[in-house]
């Protein structure tokens, strides 16, 4: 046997499978992408095949050189280059006008396209050997969490793509801060690490989509409640308390990021949420249901307090309470590890919608259906 590939051969295979019309999943610093030429057609329609996902739900086009936004945009306000500036690499994607050149496959049907310039190396290496400009959405089976980690990448897509280039744990563990420009008022529409703050600093006028502001349905765990509050895509726009214009990404429409079980977000102090938290898991383990936790320090010393063990079929731990850094890292990664350990309930507080906050919960909520119960 010879010696294992090095990153150039990888990187140069890797190339040569992107320009031929295959795919290609990869790491970036926010989720694994799965990738295909963003200028073959037949590339973009084989990711829609891949992952199930809707035709109508544009794929985010990466580049790894500031000079080929102007390929892939027929006009580029002077915005886009503050935000580049500022920004670019990292997890931030522009919505402009698309180049007509481009296919409507890769942009879903719309006239406008969603370009990224990612930070991490690999990525950026292997887009330039694919010739500059690769299509990818998160590699998940549409609806699933994005993979964080290649070896969920592997589960989603193993014999729809072609290769995998593997390593292990990605940095953020959230996907890109989504902002329109096409419009008069430039608009987040899907938050991310890149928070509305930073982004006001750059551009004093930026909004948020309304619909991200939607409020969640409140229901109580009686099946009743949550069958009639359930919405039917899970959508957060669906919701009749809330503003009646659907989110303007149309991947932020769909029910997204739910792992197999059930997701319960409590809403309320540390002291509520956990005496709550107690009473529903004993509740479990008498109905034989299996149950899991996603705990900060903090809420794990108080339950540890109040029982010997606490009675989870899994318990995990994020580190300290106000970290929602750790939240936005490991959030996707415990989802997905819950469903390899066939936990059926998945209880976690919610953390504050500010800052990263509201990135952690709009992904939470998503995976949640839209409910948050408050105490
Ligand atoms: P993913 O890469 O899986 O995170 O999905 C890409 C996200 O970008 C989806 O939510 C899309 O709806 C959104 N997106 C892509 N292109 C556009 C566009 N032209 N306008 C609005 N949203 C877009
Ligand atoms: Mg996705």
């Amino acid at each position: 046997m010879g010696d294992p590939p090095g990153q150039d051969e990888i990187l140069k295979k890797a190339g040569e499978i992107l320009k031929s019309g295959g795919l290609v999943a990869f790491p970036t610093e926010t989720v694994y992408g799965l990738g295909g030429d963003a200028f073959n057609p037949a590339s973009s329609k084989r990711i829609y095949a891949a992952k199930g996902r809707p035709s109508d739900n544009p794929l985010i086009v990466h580049i790894c050189r500031l000079s080929d936004l102007e390929k892939t945009a027929a006009f580029i306000p002077k915005e886009a280059y503050e935000l580049a500036e500022a920004f670019w690499p990292g997890p931030l994607t522009m919505i402009l006008q698309k180049d007509p050149l481009l296919p409507s496959e890769t942009t879903g049907g719309l006239q406008t396209v969603a370009v990224r310039f990612p930070s991490h190396p690999l990525a950026q290496a292997l887009i330039d050997a694919a010739g500059g400009f690769v299509a990818a959405p998160s590699a998940n089976t549409s609806g699933r969490p994005s993979p964080t980690v290649g070896k969920y990448v592997y589960e989603d897509l193993s014999g729809r793509i072609d290769m995998l280039i593997d390593d292990g744990q990605v940095g953020l563990g959230l996907e890109s801060t989504i902002v329109d420009l096409t419009e008069e008022v430039p608009m987040i529409l899907r938050p991310g690490f890149i928070t509305e703050a930073m982004l006001r600093k750059v551009l004093p006028d930026i909004c948020l989509d309304p619909a991200l502001l939607a409020k969640a349905v409140t229901a109580d765990l009686d099946p009743q409640a949550i069958k009639a509050s359930d919405t039917a895509d899970g959508s957060l726009g669906d919701n009749p308390d809330a503003d009646h214009t659907g989110p303007k990404a149309p991947g932020m429409k769909y029910k997204h990021y739910a792992p197999q079980g059930e997701v319960i977000i409590f809403e309320g102090d540390e002291k509520k949420v956990s005496e709550r938290l107690l009473f529903e898991l004993q509740k479990d383990r008498k109905k034989g249901i299996r149950s899991g936790v996603i705990l900060s320090d903090q809420m794990l010393d108080r339950l540890k307090g109040q029982e010997e063990e606490i009675p989870a079929d899994s318990v995990k731990c994020l580190g300290s309470s106000d970290d929602t850094e750790a939240m936005a890292h490991m959030l996707f990664r415990f989802l997905r590890e819950f469903d390899d350990e066939k936990i059926e309930r998945i209880y976690v507080r919610a953390v504050a919608q500010e800052g990263l906050g509201l990135a952690v919960m709009n992904r939470l909520k998503k995976a949640a259906g839209g409910r948050i119960i408050a105490l």
